[in-house]
């Protein structure tokens, strides 16, 4: 039997796993941070709308710039993240997960690195070794928020050419402020020139707001955002950035020509005229969030404090065994590897009912 080892495939990937959350077919799934809201049926209708007239098209290559879905994205920040941006400074991928595959191809790559604080989100590292980039874990304080002086140590010494700050953090759910923000991109700067992605896929559903306008006069920081989320399209596969415009020049370098289906860019134009409405879910997340994390902090749970859609909650002395339990009652939650603590996403409030009620559970057998 020939297996991937047998392949003469490069030495950095012998032995490794791909990215596998798993997709089990269980009552309720709160394992992979999407929205558990289905589009609205006018929007169903909009995108099938849009996607047949991008049909009439199919013959021809898409907007290789995608033009008009850059243009809605950036009226779309200007308006929900407190500064203004132009098309000029935003740019679209096929998930956030491209857009960083894009910027670490363009600022990473052989014989550079790039730092993240783990833990955090794992495609990082990941997307690191894909691209060739040296990856560093960075540290991270025990209550999972980020220790600066720490970091700013760890950049110093190390001199990454990428330094990843996820805001607010999966799988934590922690956010950090502007402060940390510019320390560390003043610390990184001291070091050598170096990109710092600030990954914001779960931005809309901070109490805090957007690091965005930090952008201004920084033409190395970039943010990145994605569709998959708050717009509830995870499987629409748009995610996007904001930056200096020389940055969206440079990822044009390594991006493959038409990485944007016409059909892709349809969806997701239809998606924006329907922000306001898709807004309003992310609104009702947030409340359901922030009741999950009191309904678990009243069961004596320890409770990571949350800025995403998504809570991190422990101890648990054998996480897996608790994640299995909670899963024999028919809920899948995420077993992240951070030994004690698992991770839930919020759900309609009868799925987080059903999570509240198999915790409960849990908690009663094990007193
Ligand atoms: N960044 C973070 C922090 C994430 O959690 C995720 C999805 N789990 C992504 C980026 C990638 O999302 P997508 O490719 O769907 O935009």
């Amino acid at each position: 039997m020939t297996g991937i080892d047998d392949l003469p495939i490069r030495d950095e990937l012998r032995g490794k796993s791909p990215y596998g959350a798993p997709q089990l077919d269980v009552p309720v799934r709160l394992n992979t941070n999407e929205n558990p809201y289905p589009l609205p049926e006018p929007l169903v209708a909009r995108i099938a709308e849009r996607v047949a007239e991008a049909a009439r098209h199919l013959n021809r290559y898409p907007d290789r710039d995608a033009v008009e879905l850059r243009t809605e994205l950036a009226k779309y920040l200007t308006r929900t993240a407190g500064h203004e941006v132009t098309a000029g400074q935003v740019w679209a991928a096929n998930g956030s997960n491209e857009i960083i595959q894009q910027l670490l191809q363009t600022f990473g790559g052989p014989g550079r690195t790039a730092i993240g604080f783990e833990p955090s989100y794992s495609m990082h590292a990941l997307i690191s070794r894909g691209t060739g980039t040296g990856w560093i874990p960075g540290p991270r304080r025990a209550d999972f928020t980020i220790d600066v002086d720490a970091a700013v140590t760890a950049i110093a010494e190390q001199r990454p050419h990428v330094v990843f700050i996820c805001s607010p953090n999966n799988p934590t759910g922690t956010a950090v402020g502007a402060g940390t923000v510019l320390r560390l991109y003043e610390a990184a700067q001291a070091a050598r020139p170096c990109l710092v992605v600030i990954d914001e896929a779960y931005g809309e559903f901070s109490h805090r707001p957007s690091l965005l306008p930090l952008i201004e006069g920084r033409p190395n920081l970039v943010v990145s955002r994605t569709m998959s989320k708050a717009f509830g399209a995870a499987g629409l596969r748009l995610g996007y950035l904001a930056a200096h415009p020389a940055v969206v020049d440079a990822v044009q370098l390594v991006r493959l020509p038409y990485h944007l289906s016409s059909v892709t860019q349809a969806t997701a134009l239809a998606a924006l005229e329907h922000t306001d409405t898709l807004l309003t879910y992310v609104e009702q997340l947030k409340a359901e969030r922030d009741r999950i994390v009191a309904e678990l902090r009243a069961m004596d749970f320890e409770v990571t404090e949350s800025d995403a859609n998504f809570v991190q909650f422990g101890r648990f002395a054998d996480s897996h065994e608790a994640w299995q339990a909670i899963l024999d009652q028919g809920v899948l939650v995420r077993d992240n590897g951070v030994p004690g603590w698992l991770r839930v996403t919020a759900g309609t409030p009868a799925e987080n009912d059903a999570f509240l009620d198999a915790v409960r559970t849990i908690r009663k057998e094990n007193n």
